[in-house]
């Protein structure tokens, strides 16, 4: 029995579902996760959903195949302790979440949301004064699945990229006709735009805080596709209505969906999509079939 929680799994195709059953599953479709059904079901495919330590300790599972790659939401220890893997869908949303992030940087250097609300909503016949993108810094931190397709299609639009991540081999960004930076503080400086592509973990936690922001420049934009708890939000509320940074763009929040009446929703220069990094028809075919095939592959050895 494969319990499945998440938004968009066998939604625009039948196929990952058909594909299941012909492999011999049950599936159980469900929008939030029973406890009760996680005690009955053999496989958990979820999306965003928090899976706690209670929940995988009281459950029968033998698997759990992340619709996706981010694990924040799932207990991994308690995954661990219970010898139960955890499978993600690497790589198949990376085009996507990209293709976003370079829209976002389009639309916050053009001012589209505003310029669209003033002739849509207005019938404001107003120009805004943009900025070329081609010749500025695009700073990514992060040089993983996301963060390489990002500095791919920024190098092809003329821009200069600097890259932060630790963990990759400088000789691996430089072929990738970016400049590596060993200090997150240097890329911060220099940047026009910041997209973080990292994971959330509790070393990454708010790893944008008020000193990170402070020393941006008043003209830079901050891109947020990865997570919500990467950016402390308070800080980023405080720099937009106090002008420290141009603006921002959030697909993900600290805590989603946001509180309507979040101090987020009152910002100039924020634009905002509700976690929808993923959700292109082609993102979705590759999750929904790279997460049943984990589950098929598991129970066949
Ligand atoms: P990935 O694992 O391929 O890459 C992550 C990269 O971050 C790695 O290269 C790693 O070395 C680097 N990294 C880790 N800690 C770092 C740190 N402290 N400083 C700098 N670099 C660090 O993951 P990916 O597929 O590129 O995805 C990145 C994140 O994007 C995911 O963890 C997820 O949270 C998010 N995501 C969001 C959406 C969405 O719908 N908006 C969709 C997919 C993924």
């Amino acid at each position: 029995k494969v319990l499945i929680v998440t938004r968009t799994f066998g939604k625009y195709s039948q196929e990952p579902i058909d594909f299941l059953r012909k492999n011999g599953f049950e599936t159980i479709r469900a929008d939030t996760i029973d406890p009760d059904a996680l005690k009955d079901a053999d496989a958990l495919i979820v999306g965003t959903h928090p899976v706690t330590a209670e929940m995988i300790e009281n459950s029968n599972l033998k698997i759990i195949a992340k619709h996706g790659v981010g694990v924040d939401n799932i207990d991994l220890n308690a995954a661990t302790k219970k010898g139960i893997p955890v499978t993600i869908t690497a790589g198949a949303n990376s085009l996507s979440v990209a293709e976003l992030t370079i829209a976002f940087i389009f639309a916050l250097s053009r001012g589209l949301v505003w310029a669209h609300n003033r002739l849509f909503q207005e019938r404001k016949w107003e120009g805004i004064i943009g900025q070329e993108v081609s010749g500025k810094t695009l700073g990514v931190i992060g040089f993983g699945a996301i963060g390489r397709e990002v500095v791919k299609k920024a190098v092809c639009l003329g821009m200069n990229v600097l890259v932060y991540d630790p963990y990759v081999s400088k000789d691996s960004v430089r072929l990738s006709e970016a400049t590596p930076v060993d200090d997150l503080d240097h890329l911060l400086r220099e940047s026009d735009f910041v997209s973080l592509h990292v994971p959330l973990n509790e070393s990454t936690r708010n790893m944008i805080g008020e000193r990170e922001i402070s020393l941006m420049k008043k003209s830079a934009f901050l891109i947020n596709t990865s997570r919500g708890g990467l950016v402390d939000e308070k800080a980023l509320v405080k720099a937009l209505k106090e002008g420290k940074i141009a603006g921002a763009a959030l697909d993900v929040f600290s805590e989603e969906p946001p509180d309507p009446g979040s101090p987020l929703f009152e910002c100039p220069n924020l634009i905002t999509t509700a976690h929808i990094g993923a959700h292109t028809k082609e993102a979705i075919y590759r999750m929904n079939m790279m997460a049943a095939q984990a589950v098929v592959d598991f129970f066949s050895g």
